[in-house]
C-alpha cells in the first residue's frame, strides 16, 4: 500500500493523497467535489491555464516550487503547453525517454 508521501494529486502531480474534501494546496482541486463535474484533464487545464499558480493561500508552497517540475515528475509532461528539451551529454550517446520530451545524451 502507497504512502501518502508517495501519492500524488492527479491534476497537478503534487505530492498529496486524493482523498475526498481534501484540497491539493498546488491546484486548489477538492477531491470528491471538484472531480464530480470535471475530468482530471480538465481541471489540469484550468489550472494551466491560470499560471499555473500555488493556489493555497493557507500554505506556503514548497522551497524552489516549480509547478512545470511537477508535472514532469509526475508523469504529466504531455500537459505542459509547450516544449521541453533536456539534452545531456555522455559516453553512451543520444538517449530520450519516450513521450517525455526529454533527451539524454
Ligand atoms: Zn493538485
Amino acid at each position: 500500500m502507497p504512502t501518502i508521501g508517495q501519492q500524488r494529486c492527479p491534476i497537478c502531480g503534487f505530492r498529496i493523497a486524493p482523498v475526498d474534501f481534501t484540497i491539493c494546496p498546488s491546484c486548489g482541486t477538492e477531491f470528491g467535489i471538484d472531480t464530480l463535474d470535471h475530468t482530471s484533464q480538465e481541471l489540469r487545464d484550468i489550472w494551466i491555464s491560470n499560471g499555473p499558480r500555488w493556489e493555497s493561500t493557507v500554505d506556503d508552497p514548497p522551497d524552489n516550487w516549480n509547478p512545470w517540475q511537477q508535472l514532469v515528475a509526475a508523469g504529466l509532461s504531455y500537459a505542459i503547453p509547450f516544449y521541453v528539451g533536456v539534452q545531456l551529454k555522455g559516453p553512451e550517446g543520444v538517449r530520450q525517454i519516450p513521450n517525455s520530451g526529454l533527451v539524454f545524451a
